[in-house]
């Protein structure tokens, strides 16, 4: 009967998930291109460092200590739900003991870093709720942001109480277990007054807990900022591998160039069929490549880009964090119409003006500060350098001073206002 009930639960969490990994996969179809995908082994390298020994997060030693340790803990726990998963089907138990030495390391690993993580868990609620973090807090974070991170942060906790609870309750009625459990087996042992049905009732009400737990959270990550659980290592993996601040070129704008400098050589180079971009640079959703909408979902909202930030630093209304926030935000708000009405469907609104103030967009000086800081290489600047193409290549709409140096630099080919004739006059 209970693998039947399981087996059901699990059917239904594997289909509403499919349903969810569906309707993003729907919102990825209608993002542009951003680069090819290549060079799979400095990926892999660069997964490794940055994703799995979490390099950047250890440059704040305390919160990235803490952090580090729930996501390696994650991991090897990870091992223990896949067994759950299995045992729930085929109705065994502890069905790969059978690895042995593997099996203990995993198992005694998992069930220190239950505790370890319970605990960090806890400072990282009092470091949202009580100690007032800097970085934790912006305008952009209203209260449905805490809510959700509060939230999700209270079901890690369930999560690693209920494996606890199982680990002792296993131990306490099985006087020869399988696996190792050091901190559980500690504890174990208070309960040896109960009788054995109670602690196989205990034991089964905190294993069906802690794998709906699983079902739930894993349904809930892609409508919360904990989707970053799902999206991360993809998100490293994908970063971009040339150096931070090369900017690329847009290659209708080199063609217009070669044009200009060599028209019969540029025509005999243009490809057929060739047509010129629909937009340049980004003003909406339907414009932000699938790169940056893969890091608005990674984005743990930890505010590391933002605190680094001269711009937001010296009181301009830049915050990075911000601005891939709102990709996402405006990615839930149009991307599903435009799945089902089509790309020329308008809401009146878009991604510049109302949602990215203009004032944002300027304050940048392309210091690339927070892609360097972000511990899961989401790029910012290139981000907002095309929110930057679409102004002044589709509207000329760019601050006074900087449309006085473009005009200058189309007429003089230099950002002064003299002829480059004259560059030479100052040594007379
Ligand atoms: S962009 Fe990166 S650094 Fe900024 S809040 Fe998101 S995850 Fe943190
Ligand atoms: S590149 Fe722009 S957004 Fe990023 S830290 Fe520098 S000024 Fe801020």
């Amino acid at each position: 009967m209970s693998q039947v009930v399981f087996i059901v639960l699990l059917a239904i969490t594997l289909g509403v998930f499919s349903f969810s990994a569906f309707k993003i996969y729907q919102l990825f179809k209608i993002t542009k291109p951003a680069y090819p995908v290549r060079d799979f082994g400095k990926r892999i390298k660069r997964t490794i460092i940055n994703a799995f020994l979490q390099e950047r997060i250890f440059r704040n030693p305390i919160a990235g200590f803490l952090h580090a340790m729930v996501f390696w803990g994650f991991l090897l726990i990870l091992v223990g739900s896949i067994e759950m998963v299995v045992d729930g089907i085929a109705g065994t138990d502890r069905v790969l003991a059978s690895l042995g030495l593997v099996y203990d390391l995993i198992i005694g690993g998992g069930d220190v870093f239950a505790y370890i993580i319970a605990l960090f868990i806890i400072v990282f609620i009092i470091r949202r709720t009580v100690l007032n973090i800097n970085r934790l807090h912006g305008k952009e974070l209203q209260k449905k942001n805490h809510i959700d991170a509060l939230l999700a942060l209270t079901m890690i906790f369930l999560l690693m109480i209920t494996l606890a609870g199982m680990n002792i309750f296993y131990i306490a009625g099985h006087p020869s277990y399988e696996g190792v459990f050091p901190v559980s087996a500690l504890i174990a042992p208070i309960f040896n007054g109960l009788s054995s049905d109670s602690v196989h009732l205990i034991h089964d009400i905190n294993w069906w807990s802690h794998i709906i737990l699983i079902f739930i959270f894993a349904n809930a990550l892609p409508y919360s900022k904990h989707f970053h659980i799902f999206m991360s290592i993809p998100n490293v993996f994908f970063s971009r591998l040339t150096p931070l601040g090369k900017m690329t070129n847009m290659d209708s704008i080199t063609k217009e160039v070669k044009l200009m400098m060599n028209p019969e050589t540029a025509f005999a180079a243009a490809p057929e069929g060739d047509t010129p971009p629909e937009r340049f640079g980004i003003l909406d959703i339907e414009d932000v490549t699938w790169k940056n909408y893969i890091d608005s979902l990674a984005c743990t909202q930890c505010g590391r880009c933002t605190s680094v930030c001269p711009a937001n630093i010296t009181g301009k209304e830049l915050s990075p964090r911000k601005m891939v926030m709102n990709i996402r935000q405006r990615m839930k708000m149009k991307g599903p119409h435009i799945v089902k009405e089509g790309k020329d469907y308008s809401d009146g609104k878009a991604l510049i003006r109302d949602l990215i103030k203009e004032e944002e967009i300027w304050a940048c000086t392309t210091c690339n500060a927070c892609a360097k800081e972000c511990p899961l290489n989401i790029d910012h600047p290139t981000f907002i350098l095309d929110l930057r193409r679409y102004l002044v290549m589709e509207e000329s709409s760019a601050p006074a001073q900087l449309n006085a140096i473009f005009a200058n630099i189309e007429n003089n080919g230099a950002p002064w206002q003299y002829s480059n004739q004259d560059r030479l006059n100052w040594t007379e």
